[in-house]
């Protein structure tokens, strides 16, 4: 039987049905555009039609065998797609020419966009080359090529973003911030994006975040901690008073554990949030959210005294850098307010000597801080094609958990639902350590990291690795993420 497509240019309408031939000839002849797509007419899923020569990212449809149609030029998406593949190469200086490049700008960053909302990045990036325009998003922390356009696509596509994020676009020299927010997917979700630009030597660089995406994964059920150690969390970033601190390196996912808790506080118990963020990465819905340039002292401070006269109940500092800031925590923490917040240190323990270190006196520790969490985030292995197989007894001694040796792991294989990476999705991994009675007496005493940490090891606490290695097992995640992320 005869496969049979739709063709979508970009202006609303769905043309066809059409046979593989047919699009493949009008791909042939260089008259199809990146923002072209075609779908079966059995399946509602959209790919990327258009094939420009030279462009070694963008693919034509599929080679099929299908009985030969004669083709009909004289049909009009056949008269349509020829005037868009003229209009590409010409660069016509005509006033109706230029028009239609502005139309279709407008469709390509319109597509640009729907891709990154389809693969779920969390940013697209637009940085120009010498000879062409790279698009890349990044995926799960990964950055992947989308499309190499050619430099003529440079400024209408930088103009058509600025111009949504109400920036300067006659300014090319400094950088610029702006923020729009763009209606995407299927259901016309409202996605909300940051839009930063950077002039380069080849021209201006622009970077969008994606945020909607990411705030819809905020929920702590979701972030991969064990029922356990959720349960943990949940207990206590519901206290009246106290500190939750996270701690892990750049990237680690702090910030999204911190927003889920600040969401789970705001379904769960009534009361007044507050923020100073630098910057805000997430905007929430009932979150009074400040922004503060940390470099800057004085108002960052003076931010954080101002927030405590608000009467708030509960506290996000995005991060403690310095002395000054863990005292107003600390003291925020003491007078009726729970505190979250973030330091950089690399355990669960090091958060309670780092603020020690940092001149907070040891008592003023012990009497605040309820909870250390220490994070990092994996890729997540794909489940639909995850393979298995037995972990060697050297693996399991080169991990120090000889005792697993035997026991089945998975490994990144590709599938079509992994876009053939192996991996979707990210999980993070816990060590969850509550300030008992018997550490709040070790804190006072000034214990060493290594004594902390052999406390929570003698209570059976689970550390980063036991967590991990709990993930490992149940397929989640693969050993060489285990073993780069907990740096063995
Ligand atoms: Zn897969």
């Amino acid at each position: 039987m005869n496969e049979q497509w739709y063709f979508d240019i970009g202006d609303g309408q769905t043309y066809g049905p059409y046979t593989m031939e047919k699009l493949q000839a009008w791909a042939e002849s260089g008259n199809l555009m990146p923002t072209h797509r075609v779908r079966r007419a059995d399946s509602e899923e959209w790919t990327i039609a258009a094939y420009v020569p030279g462009l070694e990212l963008t693919k034509a449809a599929p080679v099929k065998v299908a009985i030969v149609e004669e083709e009909d030029r004289s049909s009009a998406l056949g008269k349509l797609v020829s005037g868009l593949g003229k209009k590409l190469k010409g660069g016509g200086s005509d006033g109706q020419a230029e028009t239609a490049e502005l139309a279709d700008s407008v469709a390509l960053c319109n597509e640009l966009l729907e891709i990154a909302y389809r693969r779920r990045a969390s940013d697209l990036h637009i940085d120009p080359e010498e000879n062409i325009v790279l698009i890349q998003i990044r995926v799960d922390g990964q950055l992947e090529t989308v499309r190499k356009l050619p430099k003529s696509f440079h400024a209408p596509v930088l103009g058509r973003f600025k111009v949504l994020a109400r920036m300067d676009i006659s300014e090319r020299r400094m950088p610029q911030d702006g923020q729009f927010v763009y209606e995407l997917g299927p259901d016309n979700q409202k996605v909300s994006m940051r839009a930063a630009c950077l002039p380069t030597t080849h021209g201006e660089r622009l970077t969008l975040r994606l945020l909607a995406l990411e705030t819809e994964l905020l929920t702590l059920n979701r972030l991969g901690m064990s029922k356990k150690s959720l349960r943990l969390f949940t207990e206590i970033a519901n206290q009246k008073q106290g500190m939750v601190l996270l701690t892990g390196p750049t990237g680690s996912g702090k910030s999204t554990t911190l927003y889920a808790a600040l969401r789970h506080r705001l379904a769960n118990k009534p009361g007044r949030i507050i923020t100073v963020e630098d910057p805000v990465e997430f905007d929430i819905v009932g979150v009074a959210q400040a922004e503060v340039d940390s470099s800057d002292k004085l108002s960052f401070h003076s931010a954080l005294r101002n927030i405590l006269r608000s009467d708030p109940d509960v506290i996000m500092i995005g991060e403690i850098r310095d002395e000054d800031s863990a005292d107003i925590a600390m003291k925020a923490a003491l007078t009726g307010h729970m505190v979250f917040s973030s330091l950089h240190t690399n355990s669960a323990a090091g958060v309670i000597t780092r603020l020690v270190d940092m001149g907070i006196e040891p008592f003023l520790v012990a009497a605040t801080l309820r909870l250390c969490v220490a994070q990092r985030l994996l890729r997540r292995l794909c489940p639909d094609c995850h393979q298995g197989r037995v972990l060697t007894e050297i693996e399991a001694a080169n991990i120090d958990r000889p005792d697993i040796a035997g026991a089945t792991i998975y490994e990144p294989r590709a599938c079509e639902k992994c876009a053939k990476r192996g991996f979707r999705g990210r999980i993070g991994i816990f060590e969850m350590l509550p300030i008992d009675t018997g550490l709040e007496r070790l804190i006072v005493e000034g214990a060493s990291e290594i004594e902390l940490d052999e406390y929570a090891r003698d209570r059976q606490i689970p550390s980063l690795l036991d967590d991990a290695v709990e993930k490992l097992l149940a397929g989640a995640i693969s050993l060489g993420d285990l073993i780069e992320s907990t740096k063995i």
